[in-house]
């Protein structure tokens, strides 16, 4: 049972929304604070109401001392905050709404005769509008899906690449794309009554069990066979579900048949799907299957400087680079990561700095930093050297920091994985291949046993290697 709020719990949460959301990003309200519900307000305690435990730990870490300040300012009193886990079950859906840009509603003619509105088609097809190909990054990894998911979308075109199955392991962006594909097609085709329908498979389950039971089988037929578009995410669901399958091979047969699209993600190839029907199978084979990788450094990047950009977060290059180099599993932890940052800064009132990247690496994976970053191996340099960081980074072609700017290059490439341009780029964007005449200036230094560059190549690769980031315990 969902919990009523009463009147002052829900008064008072709502003053509270209103005074955090101006100082904390989009990304943050929408994702830890808009989604807390109040429960109730009982001897100057305020009981919100969490989706998840997890959303309830991070919330606890996190906000409840800022939410507590605030709660004060409202109430002229102390009060305490106090967040335990919804047992409702009941998840917000579509909690970006808020900031989903603005649907014009327009009457349509249904290309199946119904008359909808642009709104109605929105609410029916089930989808996050924040889902879409603008934001999503294009990288080696997704390259090919994207395109695949593009030319689907184009409905105006014919495709062999119906269906279309896209597979590949959690976070990397296979929700984002099938959800992306119907976006753009109710955008592009918002007049033409099109319609289009997004489902997880479980949600397709849970439905077919309900028409079941309620008799309700041509309701059932009407939602999932009556669309020009049928988006199933995560169909290793239907494994072992034979009805299901069988009602979802049905629907299938009937789109398929009259040329309506039908695009589906899973978390593994197909031959890996046990317990399918040989012709759902066949069925799958007959359309497009594509993959998504896990993003490469590269990627990495980019999607935290363009979620940086979005959220209109002041993100440096640096800590963007850790981090990108530490997060490396999935782009949904990435993104955990980048919110987990933007949250201890503007709650904590504090800059984005390497030594808070650290902390919420830390956080998120456990692992202590190991590689030295850029900004560290240039502070060390400039330390050693005596000489500022700006200088080493600068202009000056002065014989003493030219040396050691060289020396920093040429550790960057030995114990980062960053590519020839990129160090270029934290040297006042220097080119590559002034990058690459350092390293081998230093290198055959090295080799040549130059007492002056061997000594400063030990002691600052003993320093790095116990740096201070080593130290840092948070
Ligand atoms: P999956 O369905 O494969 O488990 P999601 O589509 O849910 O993964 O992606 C996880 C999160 O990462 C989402 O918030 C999504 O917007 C984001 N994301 C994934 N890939 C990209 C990308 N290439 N560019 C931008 N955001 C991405
Ligand atoms: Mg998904």
């Amino acid at each position: 049972m969902a919990s009523v709020a009463t009147p002052p719990a829900a008064d008072l949460w709502t003053a509270i929304m209103s005074a955090v959301a101006p100082s904390v990003s989009e990304t943050t309200f929408s994702s830890w604070i808009e989604t807390l519900k109040p429960e109730k307000l009982e001897d100057r305690v305020l009981t919100l109401l969490a989706p998840s435990k997890f959303h309830r730990e991070f919330v606890e870490e996190h906000f409840v001392t800022g939410l507590e300040t605030l709660a004060q300012e409202t109430t002229g009193e102390p009060v305490r905050v106090r967040v335990r886990v919804d047992g409702s079950g009941e998840i917000p859906r579509q909690r970006n709404l808020r900031f989903a840009p603005p649907v014009q509603p327009v009457e349509t003619n249904g290309s199946n005769g119904h008359t909808v509105s642009v709104n109605e088609a929105a609410q029916e097809s089930n989808l996050n509008p924040r889902y879409r190909f603008e934001n999503f990054v294009e990288g080696d990894c997704n390259s090919f899906a994207r395109a695949a998911c593009l030319a689907i979308s184009d409905l105006s075109r014919p495709t062999l690449w119906n269906p279309l199955l896209i597979y590949g392991g959690t976070g990397l962006g296979k929700t984002h794309l099938l959800q992306a594909i119907g976006n753009r097609v109710l955008s592009v085709r918002r007049n033409d009554g099109i319609r289009v329908r997004y489902v997880s498979s479980e949600r397709f389950t849970q439905d077919f069990i309900q028409s079941v039971r309620l008799q309700q089988g041509a309701d059932f037929a009407e939602k999932y066979r009556n669309v020009d578009l049928l988006l199933v995410d995560d169909i290793q669901f239907f494994a072992t579900k034979e009805r299901t399958q069988t009602e979802f091979f049905h629907a299938f047969n009937t789109l398929h048949q009259s040329g309506r699209r039908i695009v589906m993600t899973s978390d593994r190839p197909v031959h890996e799907l046990a317990g399918f029907d040989e012709r759902l199978i066949s069925r799958f084979d007959s359309g497009l299957v594509t993959n998504v990788n896990p993003p490469t450094y590269e990627t990495r990047l980019a999607i935290l400087q363009d979620r940086a950009k979005f959220e209109k977060f002041p993100l440096p290059l640096d800590v963007a680079d850790l981090l990108s180099t530490h997060i490396t599993s999935n782009v949904r932890e990435l993104e955990g990561a980048f919110a987990a940052l933007v949250a201890h800064c503007q709650f904590g009132r504090v800059p984005p700095t390497l030594e808070l990247a650290q902390r919420v690496i830390q956080e998120k994976t456990g692992k202590r930093t190991g590689r030295p970053p850029v900004e560290l191996i240039q502070q060390t340099v400039a330390d050693y050297f005596r000489i500022s960081q700006d200088a080493l980074r600068g202009k000056t072609r002065k014989q003493e920091i030219a040396y050691a700017r060289m020396v920093a290059m040429y550790l960057m490439t030995e114990l980062t994985e960053h590519s020839l341009k990129a160090i270029g780029g934290f040297f006042g964007g220097r080119d590559h291949s002034t990058v690459i005449h350092a390293r081998d200036t230093i290198s055959d230094l090295r080799k040549e046993d130059d007492v002056k560059t061997v000594a400063a190549l030990n002691d600052l690769e003993r320093r790095l290697s116990l740096g201070p980031m080593m130290r840092i315990t948070m």
